[in-house]
């Protein structure tokens, strides 16, 4: 086997959040690939680091009264033990705001600039004269102008989806020091990133560069169309690093973020005496990037474009991943399923979520779900019932004996044998991805192993004398079926493999092929407990305090009234007449798609039939509270008869009804059961 050079990422975690479980899937997934490409002995290194700047670092670390760096320490440290303690093990986790970023960055303008690819333009943003700073739409605030609602986004409406422009908002005011905003013109600097269309072309759409469910959404979205030049220049104050040959703009956080992935390599070059150009301008470098379907177009339109530019070899493979959904929903703050990284530490052993995730994941774009009950089921029965099981009902009875000299093959059916032979198929699986597939191999070689030892019963040789040998010949096939086992899953679970090789006295995997090498002549030390068995009640737990995490913090937010608070919150309305109330024609209606708008935050696409042939197309604010999939066959209410609105994304011709603050607390309301699509509610 050649040994391969492999430089591999995961998308940068941004500095003002905690790690949570939805994080993991992707770091969880992409130490898994890093781990065993170490175990084939290949060269493979894993960087990474926190991505820093932006207008949000910025305000908060002003409102918490102190300079951004020192928050920028506090969160990396967190970030790293989290990360540590999940067994994420990084070569090296830098921060894009480290000198060697700004340097790099600098190196990748002056190559857009000598490429001719930077454009000046003006651009009109709100400006909030108090604070001195241009305002991003979300740091708008004022009345909705369709539906009056008090206190919405600048650029969407949470109480009845409406999207516009903050300056259509009514009365709007700086949610930073609640001013009237201005209009001011300011120059911003673009790349100009059509002129990159051919090659973005050719080089998406090169069979194996990423998931074809990727290449082909940008051949059917983007590259579709002319490119649209990119805003990479925010005017100060930002939070970023300044723009070289022009003084008083700053990098957009997204064009220095990814140049972090090159800056991380750099500073451990320099700290192992390595040199950069080895890992980015060397063809015979692999450069894997593990990432979000939500960031995808970063990574492969501008950040190639980017590197193609200042001469950095381009991606070998963008690996591109789901989201975490649980118990089938998105992730619930109310539900106590929004669980950060720490929370679960404080309950649960990380390895039962490495494994969980490790038997779920494959080489798809695929959303993972993490079903709490499957969760709990699922490492019991493979991780403790299956492989654990091996060694506690076999080693107790060869407890201080050296394992025999020559691993006695006439006892075990072949076995070990055909458990080595699986290597290349377990192998190939880690190699795509396709963990849950070799899972599944490996976990098929664990019953296989059960089976012999069901039928070899040592505990009934142990009580006749005559039969020690025999014993100890049957023990020592069982303890090398585990550790080939183990091997096989040292990837997932580095801890265990190392735990597990210390009851053979022997040292942790340190290569592929030490599953295909018996373990003899070693002495068996004490079984001591490998793994406990999940516990439902600590699973239970870990809800209850992200739940109750999240109310505290509910509680410190006055403008989210749920609940008893509700009608306090928001008063009735005057009074209105019957006659008012007819001219509102709502209707039943199943909703026959549903689906997620790409660039916006909260609104999905809903196709509404009223019956017959009668469809409607409606925007809903309603994405961070309900999976598309999980509303197509629903049935609704919907305003039938409200004027068509059109909205930056298409005509919305109708608005469905829903409750509740807003974010993912909206409910959308549904018939009882009989009622048809079309009917009248009146
Ligand atoms: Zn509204």
């Amino acid at each position: 086997m050649q040994r391969r050079q492999i430089l591999v990422t995961s998308g940068l975690p941004y500095v003002n959040a905690g790690i949570h479980l939805g994080h993991l899937v992707e770091y969880l997934q992409t130490d898994i690939w890093v781990r065993f490409q170490k175990l084939r002995d290949h060269e493979c290194r894993y960087f990474c680091g926190d991505d820093t700047h932006g207008t949000a670092t910025m305000l908060r670390a002003e409102q918490e009264g102190r300079a951004p760096e020192a928050l920028l320490d506090e969160m990396h440290a967190a970030h790293l033990s989290d990360f540590t303690d999940f067994g994420i093990e990084y070569d090296h986790f830098s921060s894009t705001h480290a000198p060697a970023n700004e340097a790099l960055v600098g190196e990748v303008w002056a190559a857009l600039r000598a490429n001719d690819s930077i454009e000046e333009r003006e651009v009109t943003q709100l400006y909030d004269p108090e604070a001195g700073i241009f305002l991003a739409d979300r740091f708008v605030r004022g009345i909705c102008p369709r539906c009056k609602a008090d206190d919405q986004y600048g650029d969407n409406c949470e109480v009845c989806g409406a999207t516009y422009e903050p300056s259509e908002l009514i009365e709007p005011r700086s949610s930073i020091s609640g001013a009237v905003p201005e209009e001011r013109t300011h120059p911003h600097l673009f790349v100009k990133l059509e002129k990159f269309h051919a090659f973005l072309e050719k080089w998406t759409q090169t069979p194996g560069r990423m998931p074809h469910e990727t290449a082909n959404w940008l051949r059917g979205t983007f590259l579709s169309d002319v490119l649209r030049d990119w805003d990479i220049s925010r005017p100060a104050p930002y939070f970023g690093f300044e723009i070289p040959d022009a003084p008083g703009h700053f990098f957009y956080v997204w064009l220095d973020a990814p140049i972090g992935y090159i800056a991380s390599t750099k500073e451990w070059c320099d700290a192992n005496g390595d040199s950069l150009d080895r890992w980015w301008r060397n063809p015979d470098c692999e450069i894997h990037h593990f990432i979000g379907k939500d960031i995808a177009y970063f990574h492969t339109l501008f950040w190639p474009a980017m590197l193609k530019s200042a001469n950095f070899e381009l991606p070998t493979k963008v690996h591109v991943h789901g989201f975490l959904t649980v118990n089938g929903e998105k992730m619930s703050k109310r539900k106590g399923t929004f669980v950060l990284a720490r929370t679960y530490l404080d309950h649960l052993s990380p390895e039962y979520l490495r494994y969980y995730y490790a038997s779920k994941l494959s080489h798809r774009v695929d959303d993972l779900d993490l079903n709490l009950d499957e969760f709990v089921q699922k490492v019991n029965s493979d991780l403790v019932g299956k492989v654990v099981n091996l060694a506690s009902r076999t080693a107790r009875f060869v407890k201080d004996r050296e394992l025999p000299a020559t691993y006695p093959s006439h006892r075990d059916e072949g076995l070990f044998e055909k458990a080595a032979r699986a290597s290349d198929e377990i192998a190939e699986a880690y190699e795509a991805r396709d963990t849950s597939r070799a899972m599944r191999t490996i976990m098929a070689l664990a019953d296989r192993a059960n089976e012999f030892v069901e039928a070899a019963a040592p505990w009934t040789l142990k009580k006749d004398p005559d039969r020690e040998g025999e014993l100890l010949e049957i023990c020592a096939v069982a303890l090398n079926l585990f550790r080939q086992l183990t091997v096989y899953l040292a990837p997932v679970l580095p801890r265990f493999a190392e735990e597990s090789a210390r009851l053979l006295s022997i040292a942790e995997p340190t290569r592929w092929e030490d599953a295909s090498t018996p373990v003899v002549g070693t002495r068996v030390t004490k079984f001591k407990h490998l793994m406990e068995r999940v516990d439902p009640d600590k699973v239970a737990a870990m809800t209850e305090a992200s739940r109750e995490a999240a109310d505290a913090v509910k509680e410190e937010d006055p403008t989210r009234a749920s609940g008893d608070d509700a009608l306090a919150g928001e008063p009735l309305e005057a009074e209105c007449s019957i006659d008012d109330f007819t001219k509102v024609d709502l209707r039943v209606a199943e909703i026959v798609s549903a689906q997620a708008v790409p660039k916006a935050n909260k609104l999905l696409q809903l196709e509404l039939s009223l019956g017959g042939d009668e469809r409607r197309t409606v925007f809903a604010g309603i994405k961070k509270a309900y999976e598309p999939e999980a509303l197509v066959g629903r049935l609704t209410v919907v305003v039938a008869n409200l004027a068509p609105r059109k909205m930056k994304f298409g005509t919305s011709e109708g608005m469905v009804l829903a409750a509740g603050p807003g974010d993912d607390e909206l409910f959308i309301l549904s018939p009882d059961s009989g009622a048809k699509p079309g009917q009248r509610i009146r």
